[in-house]
């Protein structure tokens, strides 16, 4: 039919909204720290900053007890954990249960590419840990035939032993298989898609390419020949957000996730991911060289 036999998908922005669990959950983690510890807001968020900026990951999830203002409570690290990490983290984890959610039609993008016999591949910029993690919460961790990730990160010496029981026991496996590739693969490098055609046995031309962001995800399709397919609707984040993204989010690490906002565009774009079935189904199939002038963002 089609030709095509493969969809290759970016995470974050593409399949949920990053941003909209991002705040609210680490907002309601610097609340809780702020609360037991008596703390400043400004020193608990420049402290939290430093770690996630040296992890490039926001979710990096011993953030806390690794972060300079709390070391002299780790002395006794059995108290600390219990009065301090433990409430942070449950904090946390009850805003990203509510907040963190696929995009409309996500799954009924997914389940279509399945159905039509496609395979589903996943390349994110995110640490191991970050995506494997969040793919599990989002219950969607058995939806791809393999996740490509950067590479993640080791637990460190202080933590809760339950935590360590857990990691050895495979509690934060994801049930698809994931494979690490090097820092230098990180897009706009064409590498994780050339390694995803090369591990697959798949040529460009069977492959669609999804992602949200026009400078990193796109360059990628182009660069290998796959046909990029743009998440438009990924890109609109409301300033609201964005500005309290930039008090809790270290620069380097919002960028990761979040495309900067930019005039660029994408000639083949689509508003609901479940439209990537139109495009398997040559409804909408257009050559972007062959396209008319795109018309101008919608905000
Ligand atoms: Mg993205």
């Amino acid at each position: 039919m089609s030709g095509f036999r493969a969809v290759v998908t970016d995470l974050d922005n593409t399949l949920y909204p990053w941003v909209d669990y991002i705040v609210p959950s680490l907002e309601a983690m610097v609340a809780s720290l702020e609360s037991t510890t008596g703390l400043p807001r400004i020193r608990i968020v420049q402290s939290l900053k430093a770690v996630y900026t040296k992890y490039e990951s926001n979710e990096y999830p011993f953030a806390i007890q690794e972060s300079d203002i709390f070391q002299p409570y780790e002395r006794d690290f059995d108290s600390f954990n219990r009065l301090v990490v433990d409430p942070a983290r449950r904090a946390f984890k009850a805003a990203r249960e509510r907040y963190l959610r696929p995009y409309p039609g996500v799954l009924e993008g997914l389940a279509g590419i399945r159905q039509r016999g496609l395979r589903i591949l996943a390349l994110t910029d995110a640490p191991r840990n970050a995506a494997e993690l969040r793919l599990k919460w989002l219950g969607m961790d058995r939806l791809f035939d393999a996740v490509y990730t950067l590479p993640g990160y080791a637990l460190p010496e202080n933590v809760d032993p339950a935590i360590r029981k857990r990691q050895a026991l495979g509690h934060y496996r994801s049930a698809t298989r994931v494979c690490e590739l090097p820092r230098e693969a990180e897009k706009p490098s064409p590498d994780g898609l050339r390694r995803v055609l090369a591990d697959f046995d798949l040529s460009p031309g069977e492959v669609i390419y999804v992602g949200d962001n026009v400078l990193k995800d796109m360059p990628i399709a182009e660069a290998v020949g796959a046909t990029g397919v743009w998440a438009e609707y990924g890109t609109y984040v409301s300033n609201e957000y964005r500005e309290r993204l930039a008090v809790i989010s270290a620069k380097a690490v919002t960028r990761r996730h979040v495309a900067e906002e930019s005039p660029a565009r994408w000639p083949l774009a689509i508003s609901n991911f479940a439209q990537v079935l139109d495009v398997l189904d040559g409804l909408r199939w257009t050559r972007p060289a062959r396209r008319k002038a795109a018309r101008g963002r919608r905000r």
